[in-house]
């Protein structure tokens, strides 16, 4: 079959990596994809918000499978999109109908979903620029730290962690009253503070069956030491050594069960993958977050990590069928480190040349912010590229990852040096 994959990051990248491995995959599209994808699919510079333009590329190649990688397009309803089209409804498409992306894209609706299906999640309560003082007198009934979540998309950067009471209430104001994060800070959720270890899972549904993925850990702070800005994610290691099957028992028992059977009870139509961000407080896992896609770079050592071909899981998911596949799962750990321009997360400039590329041996390049140019491989993002190897264990794959980002340069070319450290 034709595919369309819509995307750019390293996620993309890995997605198209693997499904052109399947036999099933006859032809791959990708919206508007990188240097990587382009080298093993068609790219396509559309947007993959431009839904109209996304129809006419599907009519005219005979696409038979959409798979949506960011969570803007799922957001903005591009699963009701094809449904309610008489030409495209037949057509797959793979991710949360536009009530179950809000799950993303609205705080406050994944919180009330959580409330509702009794997921342990930490309290809290909502507050818009109406109900302003009555977050501020909210915030005085707390312990600092007070956390205040932008209740709509911000770009991952619509959290904030904040220690004095004082400091807390103006940046509620500023959210709510200042826009601090525009329309996305209309509403704000004020969460208890949740003290312990953060983990990942991830899952495919769908919206009856599900298939836990491998766990993966990502690294979001610019600096060693997970210090300085956030990121969109610096490296990533799978699986996560500290998870153990008790664990993991109480994440699907407690929070992967009841969130799919909450899909059927509330009749949400969801058919993709659900990210469950968790803080692991005295063994207990609580729920932070949904997101309605793969992370990224998780997605980078999840995927090289799944034996199972990847097109023939998401016809399953398409097909409600799930329950009949098997997850083979490579039993090596995988790693990612990403490289990054200088100066981001703020200001980076792009258009760097790319060198070394050929001299990669025994390491996977997924491309994230790249661009051809004239047969030339150039940066084009803040986020490069995302070097992953497999290791009998993260510390073979991790040294590798990093003999191999040796052989590698651009202008101004930056990465973690410590990425895996803190499971030592
Ligand atoms: P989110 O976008 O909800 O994942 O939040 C971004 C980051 O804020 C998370 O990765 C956590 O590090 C942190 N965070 C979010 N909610 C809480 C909470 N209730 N307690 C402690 N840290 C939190």
């Amino acid at each position: 079959m034709t595919i369309l994959l819509l995307g750019s990051g390293g996620r993309e990248h890995a997605f198209a990596w693997k499904m052109t491995q399947s036999p099933l995959c006859d032809q791959l599209f990708v919206v508007p994809g990188n240097a990587g994808t382009a080298a093993i699919a068609t790219n396509i510079n559309i947007s993959p918000t431009d839904f109209e333009a996304i129809k006419a590329l599907v009519l005219k190649e005979k696409i038979g499978m959409v798979v949506v990688g960011p969570e803007d397009p799922l957001v903005k309803g591009i699963f009701d999109y094809f449904k309610n089209d008489d030409q495209l409804k037949d057509i797959p498409v793979i991710g949360p109908s536009k009530v179950g992306a809000q799950l993303e894209g609205s705080k406050e609706f994944a919180k009330e979903f959580l409330m509702r299906h009794n997921i342990p999640t930490a309290a809290y309560d909502s507050f818009t620029t109406e109900t302003v003082e009555k977050g501020c007198d909210f915030l005085e009934t707390l312990k600092a730290p007070y956390v205040l979540k932008a209740d709509g998309l911000a770009a991952g950067k619509g959290v904030l962690i904040i220690h004095d009471l004082a400091e807390a209430k103006e940046e509620l104001r500023n959210m709510l009253v200042g826009q601090k994060f525009g329309e996305a800070s209309s509403k704000v959720v004020i969460e208890e503070f949740l003290d312990g270890i953060e983990l990942s899972c991830f899952v495919l549904t769908d919206g009856k069956n599900y298939k836990i993925l491998p766990t993966a850990k990502d690294y979001k702070r610019i600096g060693e030491g997970d210090t300085g800005l956030n990121t969109g994610g610096m490296g990533a290691v799978s699986p996560v050594p500290y998870v153990d099957a008790v664990l993991m028992e109480k994440i699907e028992t407690r929070i992967v069960k009841p969130t799919i059977e909450g899909f059927q009870k509330d009749g949400i139509e969801y058919k993709g993958f659900v990210f469950i961000g968790l803080i692991n407080v005295n063994n207990e896992p609580i729920v932070i977050e949904y997101n309605v896609r793969m992370g990224d770079p998780e997605t980078e050592v999840v995927i090289p990590r799944l034996k199972t071909d990847l097109v023939e899981l998401f016809l399953a998911t398409a097909n409600e069928k799930l329950d009949e596949i098997t997850l083979e799962i490579d039993s090596r750990s995988a790693t990612t480190v990403m490289l990054v321009s200088g100066g981001y997360p703020e200001n980076f400039e792009k258009g760097k040349v790319i060198s070394g590329l050929e001299n990669v041996t025994d390491s996977i390049v997924f491309h994230a912010g790249t661009k051809l140019e004239n047969g030339a491989v150039l940066s084009n993002g803040g986020r490069v590229m995302a070097i992953t190897s497999y290791g009998n264990d993260f510390q073979e794959a991790i040294k590798k990852s990093y003999q191999n980002i040796a052989k590698l340069s651009f202008d101004k070319m930056n990465f973690r040096k410590d990425i895996g450290n803190d499971l030592l």
